[in-house]
């Protein structure tokens, strides 16, 4: 039986990542340190023979005793209101964390896939983004912490790669949703349907026509399965092209939700990225992969699961006041 370590496995992509991998037939390694995932997204798997949850924060170092085939970096605080409540963290789960995940992928001789971003290419002045684009990131910016670490992270598993002939895998993953996001988490599907289900008003941060293309998580998790398992050792793009401005998708989640209530305009965060579209050809190419769910069809799924969850969790909302990080 094939042995998989899972970092960030109690989070949204960690999770399911979890599920494919006991459903693929491999016992799994599932390592979190809880600061902001939840055991709620693993409870259904915590019984399996064939899964162990380890509580540990992967910046430490890490002893993990016995083989291992692969491993999954998905660590890592994943939106912006997060990286700015928890900025040191977040630039050392990408750093510190990559490093210890990768002496041990050189010392158990396994593969290893780390989740990278299209915050790699900050505010991009290339549309779409292909993999050759180098970016346009602010190093010191509210952003900085994740995108630069991020793109540390690249650059020291490129390093692993080559000066040890570690085997690696790189994915740069664009905006996606889902069940398990967390509903409070700032980001702005779980915001748009937070504020309609709780009766508020959606806001808009800026004019609205700001892009971000939506992946339903599914695919990407397809993506990423097939991208562990090709051949192919630079970073590659995963995420839906389909583009649409901020403004727009507001409109969509009101239709959806049936809620009454008004889009409000806030001040745009800064360093906001205005557009952001995968460009997959590396993808359908190399990995024969496309995304096959469509945002209405995943909005609905999405949907479903959000109002699936208590009163509680409605309105545990830790981030109202979104003025404190657009300064
Ligand atoms: N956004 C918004 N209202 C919200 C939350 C986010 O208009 O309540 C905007 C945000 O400014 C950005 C886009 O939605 O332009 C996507 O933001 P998110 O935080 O989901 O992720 P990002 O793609 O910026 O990392």
């Amino acid at each position: 039986m094939k042995r998989v370590l899972i970092t960030g496995a109690a989070g949204f992509l960690g999770s399911h990542l979890c599920d494919r991998f006991i459903n693929e037939g491999y016992f799994v390694i599932a390592m979190d340190n809880l600061i902001t995932g939840d055991l709620k997204n693993l409870e259904h798997l915590l019984e399996n023979e064939n899964f162990k949850f380890i509580n540990h924060d992967v910046s430490d170092h890490i002893n993990l005793d016995g083989e291992l085939d692969y491993i999954l970096h998905f660590a890592s605080p994943a939106s912006p209101i997060d990286y700015l409540k928890i900025p040191i963290q977040t630039l050392k789960v990408g750093s510190l964390g990559t490093h210890n995940l990768l002496g041990l992928a050189k010392a158990k001789k396994a593969r290893m896939l780390i989740a990278s971003t299209s915050e790699v290419y900050g505010d991009p002045l290339v549309h779409p983004q292909t993999e050759e684009y180098y970016g346009n990131v602010n190093p010191i910016g509210p952003r900085g912490v994740y995108d630069e670490a991020k793109r540390f992270q690249e650059a020291i598993t490129m390093a692993y790669h080559t000066y040890h002939g570690v085997e690696t895998r790189i994915v740069r993953i664009f905006n996606t949703y889902g069940p398990r996001m967390r509903l409070n988490d700032g980001r702005v599907l779980p915001a748009f349907v937070g504020q309609a289900l709780r009766g508020e008003d959606l806001t808009v941060f800026g004019d609205g026509k700001q892009t971000r293309s939506f992946c339903y998580v599914d695919d990407l998790i397809e993506g990423i399965y097939r991208l562990l398992l090709s051949d192919y050792t630079l970073p590659m793009n995963i995420g839906n092209p389909d583009e649409i401005t901020i403004g727009d998708f507001a409109e969509e989640i009101i239709k959806l939700t049936g809620t009454t209530q008004k889009v409000v305009y806030k001040d745009l965060p800064v360093n906001d990225p205005l557009q952001r579209q995968p460009e997959i050809s590396k993808a359908r190419s190399i990995l024969n992969w496309e995304p096959k769910v469509d945002r209405a069809e995943g909005l609905k799924i999405t949907y479903e699961y959000f109002k699936s969850l208590t009163e509680d969790d409605l309105h545990k909302v830790e981030h109202k006041n979104f003025e404190q990080y657009v300064k």
